[in-house]
């Protein structure tokens, strides 16, 4: 097997979520008692967070190269990074420490296109919607057309995911107000949504949205999961 370096607790809310579908998906795989070799590096994420909006990315890189390199001398061959917004330092990442990275924008096209739609709207931080390393990967690498929330629209997404999802905390009112921000995103031309941040899917489900949507944490993990079984 090929052994998984998970860069996690970005928050662990999600990462529980990975460990669980990669195995569960190795199990279906390859019967009731297998399961994945991995390793975990879980950060504190009230420090992340507090590097984040202090904008200060260099440092955060430092974390994530520091966390990337302790994982490949542990026996990683794989790294995967479980949050969207940390993808932001991918390519800096999988040069410093010369071990790959399963990017997580690159399985969520894959499944869109999949699905036949090329016009997406995508939900997740304010750094995830507003900067453009991610939405760049979407355009230029997959050729979708992306379409993010207005301004006030995004600071509520962004605010829902710190104060609340990254806590553990999934409220009604919230639910509610995301579903009116994909409904906006839909009558502007979204044909399906990306839950672009890895706790959006403990708040959204399909009976929140018109369209349907992509589960950025399940993707991911599934296809970190065949890569563990890849030899
Ligand atoms: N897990 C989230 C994401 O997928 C947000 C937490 C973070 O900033 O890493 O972007």
């Amino acid at each position: 097997m090929t052994t998984l370096g998970l860069i996690g607790g970005m928050s662990w809310e999600s990462s529980t979520h990975y460990y669980r579908i990669i195995n569960q998906c190795v199990r279906e795989a390859r019967g009731p008692t297998a399961s994945a070799e991995l390793l975990l590096w879980s950060f504190d994420f009230s420090e992340i967070e507090a590097l984040q909006h202090a904008g200060d990315w260099p440092a955060l890189t430092a974390r994530m190269t520091d966390a990337a390199s302790r994982l490949k001398a542990g026996g990683a061959d794989l790294l995967v990074i479980c949050t969207n917004t940390m993808h932001r330092m991918a390519d800096e990442v999988e040069a410093a420490v010369q071990a790959p990275v399963l990017h997580i924008a690159d399985p969520t096209a894959k499944a869109i296109k999949a699905a036949g739609f090329a016009r997406v709207g995508l939900l997740g931080t304010a750094f995830t919607m507003e900067h453009g390393f991610y939405k760049g990967r979407l355009a230029q690498r997959h050729g979708l057309d992306v379409l993010v929330p207005e301004e006030q629209d995004r600071a509520l997404v962004h605010r829902v995911i710190y104060d609340e999802l990254v806590a553990g905390i999934v409220r009604e009112e919230s639910r509610t107000a995301y579903a009116q921000v994909i409904a906006r995103l839909v009558s502007r031309g979204a044909e399906c949504i990306i839950l672009g941040c890895t706790e959006i899917m403990l708040l959204v489900h399909e009976e929140d949205s018109a369209v349907p949507l992509f589960d950025t944490t399940r993707l991911h993990a599934e296809a970190a999961a065949r890569a563990a079984m890849s030899d």
